[in-house]
């Protein structure tokens, strides 16, 4: 079993494939594990329980994140007192660093062959099936083969290299199926940012932003700010003194009629575990593919200056910042959509916002539907959903045209819409485990993934303490 990508998502598929029986490699491009989790500093996770009844899904994600609250008190200063989340259905800030030791424990423990520092740059296939893959790594260039491969790496890079039908960004039509749910826009108060102007809705991406983390707040003093679309009355800015300012005039920091120019259009933090910690999410670049060298770069340049500057912003007008301070910034590029897998079936953003749970699925959804837009003009598309959580088929674990090949994570099969709640960190992690031990019961029973039944994987999850509705 390969597994491409050592994101939450990889992870998790390689631990339970292990953990399956099956021998696991697992490929991973830079020297840590976590992906945007840890090197992107994507600490607010979500989709950690259901919706409403915050029911905790178990397996691999419940003894990441038991293990991880217990690590960060210990060890990263993760005592305060979190009390209820200022932001809707996220659940909890971790710690990158504690996380990145839990997830290379639980990789290390489970006996998962770790190649770390080694990209996959090239695929083979042969009769419909994946054959091998091409590896770079500090030795130079290899081949490497397996019966099954999991392609984890966020960008769908090992499914295109194979040969595998995939899709980059919205499909058309898909936008209207959302707005005929009544669902319209997401964290936009202010009236004259809700109205929703629409955009193309085909091969359309989420922008890419950069997290970072700042110390020094005065947390209760800047609380009432969170989320907030600011006019510059509201922070008593001298309009004229802001326009003198070396970002005015910068990416995201163009005139914005009475409205403070920023790069997502509000000022946007989580509160950390750590007193006084907070990780901020306000950059953001849009139109940038991120499985394009050229655009990828382009948007590091972007959101990297962004961060000195929003961080300016805040110290300078947000009460409760005036004492804060940079501590870090993530050092890999936020990207939060590209390529999908095409699967043997493809869950639609309908289907996810009524929480339908059909009898093949093998793992579960809650986060809200939450298209941050890919044009920059609000602030996102979406909302909450109809029940308490939707679950993910089988097939959409499964690529369509390549059956020895399964996706997990932010590629799985799921349509521009249903994919803006599956790309969560709690619902990687889960679609992480369903693909590693669909993969290890299809290397045991010497068949293709698509011949093990749904039944069998559901089981075998159960069995391991994933709960399965
Ligand atoms: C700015 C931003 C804010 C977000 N906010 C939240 C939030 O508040 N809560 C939440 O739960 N989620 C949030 N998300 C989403 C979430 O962080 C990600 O979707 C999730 O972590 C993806 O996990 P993954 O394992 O599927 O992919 P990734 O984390 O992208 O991991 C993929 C891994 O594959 C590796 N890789 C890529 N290509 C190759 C290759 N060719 N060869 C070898 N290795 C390769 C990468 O280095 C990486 O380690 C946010 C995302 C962004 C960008």
């Amino acid at each position: 079993m390969l597994v491409a990508g050592g994101g939450v998502a990889g992870v998790a598929a390689a631990v339970a494939s292990a953990r399956g029986g099956a021998k696991t490699a697992l490929v991973e491009r830079f020297g840590v594990l976590g992906g945007l989790a840890t090197m992107g500093l994507v600490s607010p996770v979500g989709s950690l329980h259901t919706h409403r009844e915050q029911e905790r899904y178990g397996g691999i994600l419940d003894e990441i994140f038991d293990e991880l609250l217990i690590l960060s008190k210990k060890y990263a200063g993760g005592n305060r007192d979190r009390g209820a989340s200022p932001y809707i259905a996220l659940d909890d800030c971790v710690s990158p660093e504690i996380l990145k030791y839990v997830l290379l424990e639980k990789a290390t423990r489970s006996g998962v062959k770790l190649m770390l520092q080694t990209t996959v740059i090239s695929a083979s296939s042969e009769d419909g099936m994946v054959k091998s893959i091409i590896l770079s790594d500090k030795s130079g260039i290899k081949s490497v083969t397996a019966k099954v491969f999991i392609d984890a790496s966020g960008d769908a890079d090992l499914a295109f290299h194979a040969g595998a039908e995939y899709v980059y960004g919205s499909e058309p039509g898909v936008m209207d199926a959302l707005f005929e749910t009544g669902l319209d826009t997401v964290h936009d108060e202010a009236e004259e940012t809700r109205k929703y102007e629409g955009y193309s809705s085909s091969g359309e991406v989420q922008p890419v932003s950069s997290m970072f983390f700042m110390g020094g707040v005065d947390t209760e003093k800047s609380a009432k700010f969170v989320n907030q679309t600011l006019k510059y009355e509201d922070l008593g800015i001298d309009r004229e003194e802001y326009k003198k300012l070396f970002y005015y005039g910068w990416d995201g920091f163009e005139e914005n009629g009475d409205l403070i120019p920023l790069p997502q259009g509000r000022v946007l933090w989580f509160y950390s575990s750590r007193e006084g910690e907070v990780i901020v999410n306000m950059s953001r670049a849009t139109g940038i593919n991120g499985t394009k060298a050229e655009d990828v770069t382009k948007g590091e340049i972007i959101v990297q200056k962004q961060i000195i500057a929003i961080a300016d912003f805040l110290i300078r007008y947000v009460p409760g910042f005036e004492k804060a301070y940079l501590i870090n910034s993530s050092n890999i590029l936020g990207v939060r959509e590209s390529r999908r897998i095409i699967g043997m079936k493809t869950l639609k953003g309908i289907d996810a916002i009524n929480c339908e749970r059909p009898p093949d699925s093998v793992a579960y959804g809650s986060y809200s539907i939450d298209i941050h837009d890919p044009t920059g003009r609000r602030k996102a598309v979406g909302g909450c959903l109809k029940g308490p959580c939707y679950g993910i088929p089988i097939g959409c674990l499964i690529s369509k045209n390549l059956p020895n090949l399964l996706a997990a994570g932010r590629c799985i099969s799921a349509d521009h819409v249903a994919h803006s709640s599956t790309r969560i960190e709690g619902t990687c992690i889960l679609t992480g485990q369903a693909a590693g031990t669909l993969a290890a019961l299809a290397a045991a029973k010497h068949k293709t993934p698509d011949k093990i039944p749904a039944e069998d994987v559901r089981k075998r999850l159960e069995a391991d303490g994933v709960v399965i509705y």
